[in-house]
């Protein structure tokens, strides 16, 4: 991790940087991982006695950046940019950036930017952290981070690079913050890390999210979800999919990149797994939980991806029939091994990869939706009646901010954290609709 003396901690941050009593915004950008940090500089700031408020009242702004590819770097940017434009303004009287961008690009960030008063890199992680008692998420679903930076090194990727060593939490800090979610009345937690199945690796050596897991069930009383995002293919084990089919706690839903087919591919994006380690993952991931759902993200126009290349993973996309494919773009990211690589793909040839892709998949999507029709669903309730009538919640197959919702219809008054059944009788291409049954 870069060490630079215009590059705060976090705790210096708080000493210099805002005076007891200022109202705080937080503005979150970027994946789960990143609410869960936002959550602990909320907690601290709060302890501290600082005052959050939203944007609109607030004294300094405080912005969580992402900096995974170009899309998100752009997104974190602009918003810097409108919050130094209120600063102008006399709206704001301080803008400080903490994140990926601000770990990554501090530097540029410092000239580039005239008026920014701090900058603070990515936040270490206390593996005996005192969980955060601030939740940014609604009160009955929750992200509980497990792992801090990445234990692989996949040639395309910079978070290793920005995020520094793989520390792992332990099972006691874990445990000790699901118990305090579950006697808060949480329904869902949803487990996060850059690679979750390599929780244990530097604690423990070896890989032990399924013990984790099983130590999470006993304590859950209210949490009838427990929801795992980002697995790493290479780290699934055997063990760890027989705690999924066999605790009824656990979704029956995954969140497994696996980027690419190819073994051409694998090998230069370093994935440490075979196409036939693929096959033959998925393959037991289906055999062991045939109603489970799986989703996953693909890049295409990685340098030497070729068209057979391609070809192989279009016909596994249509092979395989996933509930959920997100595709992305190569990004060339200066400092990975991929940068340097020879072959890049033309821009134009990426997106019309990525558009083939989608397509392909919007079909099996369409197909796979249409099959929930008749089922009757255990719904969690995510959001209180709307303008039409209907509340919003979602099955165990969705994960919260990222996958579809279901429209539910009910006499009955609900509220959010509510678990029903719903017989699901309309489909839309991410969406289902139902009535209470
Ligand atoms: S698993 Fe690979 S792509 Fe994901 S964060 Fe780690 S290094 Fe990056």
């Amino acid at each position: 991790m870069t060490k630079d003396k215009n590059l705060k901690t976090t705790s210096d941050f708080y000493k210099e940087r805002v005076s007891t009593g200022q109202k705080v915004s937080m503005i979150n950008l970027g994946c789960a991982r990143n609410t869960v940090d936002s959550q602990t500089i909320v907690s601290n700031l709060k302890r501290k006695g600082h005052l959050i408020s939203d944007l609109e009242n607030a004294d300094v702004a405080i912005v969580n950046t992402c900096a995974f590819i170009d899309e998100a770097k752009k997104e974190s940017i602009d918003m810097i940019a409108d919050l130094l434009e209120l600063k102008k303004e006399g709206k704001l009287k301080k803008v400080i950036v903490a994140g990926c961008l601000a770990q990554r690009y501090h530097k540029e960030l410092a000239k580039e930017f005239d008026g920014i008063d701090a900058i603070i890199g990515a936040q270490k992680l206390d593996k005996n952290a005192i969980p955060s008692n601030t939740y940014l998420t609604p009160k009955h679903y929750a992200y509980v981070k497990i792992s801090e930076s990445c234990y692989n090194r996949c040639s395309f990727c910079i978070i290793p690079k920005i995020k520094g060593k793989f520390t792992s939490r332990t099972i006691e800090s874990v445990v000790d913050e699901v118990r305090q979610l579950d006697e808060q009345g949480v329904k869902e937690i949803n487990i996060i890390g850059q690679d979750i199945t390599a929780y244990g690796m530097d604690l423990y050596h070896e890989l032990s999210l399924a013990r984790l897991l099983k130590e999470i069930v006993k304590v859950t009383q209210n949490i009838q979800w427990i929801r795992l995002l980002y697995a790493f293919p290479a780290h699934v084990t055997d063990e760890l999919i027989d705690v999924m089919a066999s605790e009824e706690k656990i979704c029956k839903y995954i969140d497994v990149p696996l980027q690419h087919i190819s073994d051409n591919l694998l090998l230069s994006m370093n994935r440490n797994i075979t196409k036939q380690g693929t096959f033959d993952l998925m393959d037991k991931f289906r055999a062991k939980m045939p109603q489970g759902s799986l989703r996953t993200t693909f890049i295409v126009g990685m340098p030497g991806e070729t068209e057979e290349n391609f070809t192989e993973l279009i016909q596994f996309v249509k092979d395989y029939r996933f509930e959920k494919v997100g595709t992305f773009l190569y990004s060339r990211e200066e400092g990975t091994v991929a940068y340097d690589m020879a072959d890049q793909v033309p821009d134009k040839i990426k997106r019309e990869r990525m558009k083939q892709v989608m397509q392909i998949q919007q079909d099996i999507s369409a197909e796979i939706q249409q099959s929930y029709i008749g089922r009757t669903l255990k719904v969690l309730i995510d959001e209180k009646q709307n303008e039409e009538g209907f509340y919003i919640g979602r099955s165990e197959y969705d994960a919260p901010e990222v996958d579809g919702i279901v429209y539910v219809g009910s006499d009955k008054v609900l509220k959010p954290g509510d678990f029903i059944d719903v017989k699901i009788s309309d489909a839309y291409e991410y969406d289902l609709v139902g009535e209470v049954v």
